[in-house]
């Protein structure tokens, strides 16, 4: 700096500002992300080639798994905790926690974003899940409490626990939906109506689904708050965060990724955000002829609406809701010995209750395809030998949901042009080495595991 003439602390002030100030002329040009957040989101989306060769219709994969931190519950996470800190919830570098109930992918979101942005993370998890993701989160850093798994009305299921640690840290404030199913610790629709949904077409607006905090903060208080550490619940279930995450992010991703040309979208529903923010967001696109006009030069849309697509695995009851409206409450259940927890070695997707997340993009949902364990394993194998995608459980269920639906519209419609289904792909099959990829694993938990034959799948019904 002497050599430059530039030793004085003003002249050395001036510059580094210069510097700075050019790395963020390059972040503005696009070309820099700022931190692990600029890495969340925009996935690419890719043909499954041999799926979509053998059915004559276009496969297409929202590649979720190249999220940072491996799946779309970074844009959750990440949509979670920046609404909290707008809301004034949560204040990083004081020593504040961030709890949650997991069965690992929010988990390692959560931990992760917390490392980047200076908090403390909490994770209750099943021990039935696949110890690679609990050997991630200890990486992480987070703290991690592993439980039985169990029913969600007993106060010892991983969210109940969750909860309960957040109000034990103190300080805690919950997030509207959350606050109120506090006690009952889970949220059912009633079985007649689809009432406070949001109808088909309607515009959502952020404001609608940000309910507002329960807060004590009181003015002039807010610094001396600010410093003291206090816990978060995230509350994926319940949290309209979620499904605000995919309704501005991934849908609109999908929407603009196929030129608003696909006809089916298809996904499994662990919280329903990626589900129902993602239908509700393209329905919305799909319906309105603003949308027909300002994609389609050409008059409104060839196909109509898209057809959105639950992908269930054998045990959860959301196939029964989709299909026949009827799902049962866990009391009831009880009575015809259904189980609360689902009963499927898939990790992910598959519940037996409609979470507030689901509720708000179910009534854009049009149908159900039913998955086998056995078929979702032999589809996983499949994948990893014809396309070279090593992926979850999640994702093989949702490929066998994709490849029925796609094979249903072509009978529908023909195959001029061939119908595009989009489904997800939501992490790598890294995560699941020590289950769903491990044949003894699985073999022990009664599934037929180690073919990698999807003809019975690629049969028209
Ligand atoms: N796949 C995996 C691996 C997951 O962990 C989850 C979330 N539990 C999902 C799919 C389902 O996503 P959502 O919670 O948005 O329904």
């Amino acid at each position: 700096l002497r050599a430059y003439g530039l030793d004085d602390d003003d002249e050395d002030e001036r510059l580094r500002r210069e510097i700075r100030g050019r790395d963020s002329i390059q972040i503005r040009s696009g070309q820099v992300v700022r931190g692990i957040e600029g890495l969340i989101g925009n996935t690419p989306l890719m043909r499954i080639n041999s799926l979509s060769d053998l059915t004559g219709c276009e496969i297409l994969g929202k590649a979720e798994f190249l999220n940072p931190a491996g799946s779309p519950k970074d844009r959750v996470a990440l949509q979670i905790l920046n609404d909290a800190e707008e809301e004034g919830l949560l204040h990083p570098n004081t020593g504040s926690c961030i709890f949650e109930g997991t069965v690992g992918s929010t988990g390692i979101s959560l931990a992760t974003l917390a490392r980047a942005k200076g908090y403390r993370c909490s994770i209750v998890i099943p021990d039935d899940v696949a110890r690679e993701k609990v050997e991630v989160l200890r990486k992480l850093g987070a703290e991690i409490e592993s439980v039985r798994p169990r029913g969600i009305v007993d106060p010892r299921h991983f969210v109940n626990e969750a909860r309960a640690r957040a109000e034990a840290f103190g300080d805690v404030e919950l997030v509207g939906p959350h606050a109120d199913a506090l006690g009952a610790g889970y949220h059912f629709k009633s079985e007649s109506g689809d009432e406070g949904g949001q109808g088909v077409g309607d515009d959502i607006h952020r404001s609608d689904l940000v309910v507002s905090s329960k807060s004590t903060r009181i003015d002039g208080q807010d610094d001396e708050l600010e410093k003291r550490p206090r816990g978060f619940f995230a509350d994926q279930f319940e949290n309209p965060s979620n499904f605000w995450a995919h309704y501005s992010n991934t849908g609109p991703e999908i929407w603009r990724q196929t030129g608003g040309l696909l006809d089916a979208f298809v996904a499994g529903a662990g919280t329903g955000g990626t589900l129902s923010g993602c239908a509700a967001y393209l329905k919305r696109e799909s319906c309105s002829n603003e949308g027909g006009r300002r994609h389609f030069l050409n008059g409104p849309r060839a196909h109509g609406e898209v057809r959105v697509v639950l992908a269930d695995p054998q045990g959860s009851g959301l196939y029964n809701k989709v299909k026949f409206g009827v799902m049962y409450s866990p009391t009831e259940a009880e009575g015809k010995r259904r189980r609360h927890q689902v009963d499927s070695v898939v990790e992910g997707i598959g519940i037996n209750r409609i979470t507030k997340n689901l509720e708000m993009g179910l009534q854009c949902v049009d149908d159900a395809v039913r998955v086998s364990d056995d078929e979702a394993a032999r589809m996983g194998r499949w994948l990893v030998l014809n396309d070279g995608l090593f992926l979850g459980s999640s994702s093989a269920v949702n490929c066998v949901a994709a490849v029925r639906t796609a094979l249903r519209l072509k009978k529908e419609r023909g195959s001029d042009p061939p119908p595009v289904v989009v489904t997800i792909l939501c992490d790598s099959g890294a995560r699941h080495l020590s289950k769903f990829h491990d044949d003894d694993a699985l073999k022990r938990l009664g599934v037929d595991a180690g073919s990698s034959d999807i003809s019975d799948i690629l049969q028209e019904d």
